[in-house]
C-alpha cells in the first residue's frame, strides 16, 4: 500500500495523512496549516488530497490543526464519511464553525485591502455555511469499537488523553493475505492532565505515525506548575493586578477553570472574578459537562461529591462583544481567559493590546505557540508586538507555564512507545517542528532500533514487503529530497547531483506507474506512449556517447 504524507510533518500543524490500497484512498485526519503565510498557502489547493475518490477520513481529534480543512475537502467534492468519536463530533461543530468565522473575516479584510489597492478579491477557504453542511458526513465511533471498513480494512480508536473526545487509531489492513497494522499515536495526551483519561497504552503494530510536540522538551511537573499558578494569581492579588491566560478554547481553558477552582475550594486563593472571554470556550466548556463519561476517576469523583469541576464562585461569561468590552472597565484583580491559543487571531488579541505594555499585568502562556505565531514572538522575548496597526511596548510579566500542555513530553513519549512489542516496528516521527521530530527519531533509533524515518512534505512511500522492490530504504531524512526541493535545488543554478537525484526519482515514479497499471491487468497499447519512451531512450543514449 502507498502512503502519501500531506501535512503535519516537519511542522505541528496540516495534520494529513493519505493511504491508499488498491482502489481505495483514505486520510488520517485533515487538518488546516497555521503559522505564516507561505505555510497558510497549503490550505488553498487540496487536489492532492484526492477529495472526489476519497472513501472515508478517520479523524483522530477536533482541534483544528486536525479537521480544519474537512469544510474545504467537501466543498471540492469528498462525499465519504468522517469518522471520530461522539465528543470530537460535538467538538468539531462548534470548532470548524469558529475555524469558518474566522476564515470570512479574514477574506473580507484582505478584500477591502486589496479592493483599495486595486487588486483581485478571492473568498474564504470556507464560509459557516459550508462548515455546518460538513457536520453531516460525521459517523461516530465509540472508544475500543472495532469498525470493519471496507476491503479487508478495520478501524480502532482508542482514548489519547490529549482533550475531550481525542483518539489514537489503530488500522488493520490485509496485504497479500497477511494482517498488517499501522498505529496512529494522534495527539498523545499528557498523563498528568486532569478531566481526561491517560492516553491508552498500544503494544502491537508494524508501522507507527508518532506525534513530537514536545520529543524535545520535558514538562514540569503539575504540582510545580500550579505552584507557579499560584504564585502569579497571589502576585496579581496584591497588586491588583490581571492575568492574562491566551488558551486554547477545547481543554486549556477548561483545565484551567478546573486548577483555579482547585487554589479555591482549597482556601490558597480567595475568589476573583475570572473572565472566559472566548463563545468558543463557552461551547466548548458545555460540551464538556455532557461528555462527563469521558472525565477521568478524579474528576468524576468530584461531580458525585456534588462539585461542578467546571464552575467558579465568580466565572464570567462573556459571549458578545459589547460584554467583551466591559471586562477592561472591571478595576478588580482578576484573571482573563482567552482565545487563540496562540494570539492569532480573536478576542485574547484586544487584551494583549490593553495589557502588555501594563508593568503590573501578567501573561501566562500555557499551551504550545508554533513558529511564526504571535504567542511565539511574546515568548521568545519581542520588545513590541503590532496590534489592530498599533505597536504595543511589551512591559508585562511573561510567563511559560509548561505544565499545563495536552502533550506528552520527551519522556511520555517514549514511555509510551515502550509498550510496542514488534522489534521490527517502523516509525515516522510526524507533528513536530523539524528539529524536534528528528532529535526524537534519533533518540528513538538509539533506545529502541526501531526504523524511524523523519518523512517531508508530501513525501511519498510505499509500504510492506510486497512491493519492496518498490519502497525505498527507510533512510535517514537528510537523504531525502522532495520533488519541491529538487525543483528550488535546480532554480538556484542547479547542480549536477540534484539534476541526477531529478532523473532518478522520476525514472523510478514512471517504473511504479507503469508497474501499478499492469497490475490492473492494463495493456499498454497507446502507441504515443511507446513513441516517447523510444524518444527518451534515444535521446539518453545520444547524451551518453557524446560525454
Ligand atoms: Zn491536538
Ligand atoms: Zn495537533
Amino acid at each position: 500500500m502507498r502512503v502519501e504524507f500531506l501535512g503535519g510533518v516537519r511542522t505541528v500543524t496540516g495534520s494529513a495523512t493519505l493511504l491508499e490500497k488498491s482502489s481505495l484512498k483514505w486520510l488520517v485526519d485533515c487538518g488546516m496549516f497555521q503559522g505564516g503565510k507561505e505555510l497558510e498557502e497549503r490550505n488553498r489547493n487540496v487536489q492532492h488530497y484526492y477529495p472526489e475518490e476519497l472513501s472515508f477520513i478517520l479523524l483522530t481529534h477536533a482541534h483544528i490543526d486536525h479537521s480544519g480543512l474537512i469544510p474545504k475537502l467537501i466543498k471540492e467534492g469528498f462525499h465519504g464519511k468522517v469518522i471520530c468519536t461522539k465528543a470530537t463530533r460535538e467538538l468539531c461543530e462548534v470548532m470548524l464553525q469558529d475555524s469558518a468565522h474566522i476564515q470570512e473575516m479574514e477574506a473580507e479584510w484582505q478584500n477591502r485591502k486589496s479592493r483599495r489597492a486595486g487588486g483581485e478579491e478571492a473568498g474564504p477557504l470556507y464560509t459557516i455555511k459550508d462548515a455546518e453542511r460538513s457536520l453531516q458526513y460525521f459517523q461516530t465511533i465509540g472508544y475500543d469499537e472495532v469498525l470493519q471498513i471496507k476491503d479487508g480494512v478495520k478501524v480502532r480508536f482508542q482514548d489519547a488523553g490529549h482533550i475531550l473526545g481525542s483518539a489514537m487509531i489503530e488500522i488493520w489492513v490485509e496485504e497479500e493475505g497477511k494482517e498488517k497494522k499501522l498505529v496512529f499515536s494522534g495527539d498523545l495526551g499528557n498523563s498528568d492532565q486532569p478531566i481526561v483519561r491517560d492516553p491508552s497504552l498500544v503494544k502491537e503494530g508494524d508501522v507507527l505515525w508518532l506525534e513530537s510536540t514536545y520529543g524535545n522538551r520535558l514538562h514540569k511537573s503539575r504540582e510545580e506548575t500550579i505552584q507557579e499558578l499560584l504564585g502569579i494569581i497571589q502576585k496579581a492579588i496584591r497588586h491588583q493586578a490581571k492575568v492574562i491566560i491566551p488558551a486554547f478554547a477545547v481543554e486549556r481553558t477548561q483545565d484551567i477553570i478546573y486548577t483555579i477552582g482547585q487554589l479555591i475550594r482549597k482556601g490558597f486563593i480567595p475568589s476573583v472574578p475570572v473572565y472566559i472571554d472566548s463563545p468558543l470556550a463557552i461551547s466548548a466548556t458545555e460540551i464538556f459537562k455532557r461528555n462527563s463519561d469521558c472525565f477521568d476517576q478524579e474528576t468524576r469523583a468530584l461531580l458525585l461529591s456534588g462539585e461542578n469541576p467546571l464552575n467558579l464562585p465568580e466565572l464570567i461569561y462573556t459571549q458578545t462583544p459589547e460584554e467583551s468590552k466591559t471586562i477592561n472597565k472591571d478595576t478588580r484583580p482578576g484573571i482573563i481567559i482567552s482565545a487563540s491559543g496562540m494570539c492569532d487571531s480573536g478576542r485574547i488579541q484586544h487584551h494583549l493590546k490593553h495589557h502588555l505594555w501594563r508593568e503590573s499585568s501578567h501573561i501566562v502562556i500555557i499551551g504550545y505557540q508554533a513558529e511564526g505565531t504571535v504567542g511565539r514572538r511574546i515568548v521568545d522575548g519581542a520588545k513590541t508586538i503590532r496590534f489592530f496597526g498599533e505597536e504595543i511596548a511589551v512591559k508585562a510579566h511573561i510567563h511559560t507555564l509548561g505544565g499545563f500542555s495536552a502533550h506528552a513530553d520527551q519522556k511520555g513519549l517514549l514511555e509510551w512507545l515502550s509498550h510496542f512489542n514488534n522489534p521490527r516496528l517502523e516509525v515516522f516521527v510526524n507533528h513536530g517542528e523539524e528539529k524536534t521530530s528528528m532529535g526524537l527519531g534519533e533518540l528513538i533509533r538509539q533506545q529502541f532500533h526501531f526504523r524511524t524515518a523523519i518523512p517531508q512534505w508530501r513525501e511519498k512511500r510505499f509500504l510492506f514487503a510486497s512491493e519492496k522492490e518498490m519502497m525505498p530504504e527507510m533512510v535517514t531524512p537528510e537523504k531525502v529530497v522532495p520533488e519541491e526541493r529538487v525543483e528550488e535545488v535546480l532554480a538556484h543554478g542547479g547542480t549536477w547531483s540534484a539534476l541526477f537525484r531529478h532523473l532518478d526519482r522520476n525514472y523510478k515514479k514512471l517504473r511504479r506507474k507503469l508497474k501499478r497499471e499492469r497490475l490492473k491487468g492494463k495493456e499498454f497499447t497507446d502507441p504515443r506512449w511507446l513513441r516517447q519512451l523510444e524518444e527518451i531512450n534515444e535521446k539518453l543514449e545520444k547524451l551518453e556517447s557524446e560525454l
